[in-house]
């Protein structure tokens, strides 16, 4: 992992620890997260910047090459189901300031819409491996924060996926722009959908 993406995301990994600690004792609570192979939010889906892109893409470098082959092969049939199902995120993109929130809608109902073509298909993140993310240690942003406070378990966050309920989690929007705007200084670009910015990268 290059080094100032390293520092970047320790420094992340240390806030959203400390928010975790924060929920914990306001809610009177743990996480309902079982570490590795808890994995119903890798159906949901993920955006990330060119450079949490990048990064993942030095994760799928240093895989195994018979584990790189399921990772590409889960790549093409995510993005042929969500482009049959007419679900393909539209990126971020304004051409102009006027633009902007119309544009940001329709990048938040893709996402929406998104994520419940993966639960309704079966579908879950390219990288997810045996029940285990392959590049955890690369993941972007949003994976590092991703954490269900719900009483219930993590099954609660299969019916998120599918839309039928909200999950309590941590607000880290303001760490997310904040991040965003730090690793924008070294890769400037607009965040895209992580399989769409991985057919990018790696294929
Ligand atoms: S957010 Fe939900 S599915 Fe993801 S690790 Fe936590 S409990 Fe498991
Ligand atoms: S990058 Fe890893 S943690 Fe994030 S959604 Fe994919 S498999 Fe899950």
């Amino acid at each position: 992992m290059r080094h100032f993406m390293r520092e970047v995301y320790s420094h992340v990994d240390k806030v959203i620890a400390a928010r975790r600690a924060r929920a914990r004792k306001e809610l009177g609570r743990k996480e309902s997260c079982r570490g590795s192979g808890c994995w119903f939010c890798c159906r949901d889906t993920v955006v990330v910047s060119p450079a949490e892109a990048e990064e993942l893409a030095r994760g799928f470098e240093l895989l195994p090459e018979a584990t790189r082959t399921q990772v590409l092969q889960q790549l093409e049939r995510w993005w042929e189901v969500q482009k049959a199902a007419g679900t393909l995120v539209p990126p971020a993109l304004a051409d102009s300031p006027d633009e902007v929130d119309l544009v940001r809608k329709k990048h938040n109902e893709g996402v929406v819409a998104s994520t419940r073509t993966s639960a309704r298909e079966g579908l879950t993140c390219m990288f997810l491996v045996d029940q285990k993310c392959s590049v955890y240690e690369h993941r972007g942003f949003q994976c590092r924060g991703h954490h269900s406070f719900e009483a219930e378990g993590p099954e609660v966050c299969q019916e998120k996926s599918a839309g039928s309920r909200e999950v309590l989690g941590l607000f880290l929007s303001d760490l997310q722009s904040q991040f965003w705007r730090v690793v924008g200084q070294k890769r400037p670009g607009p965040p895209r959908e992580l399989h769409d910015a991985m057919r990018r990268m790696v294929t």
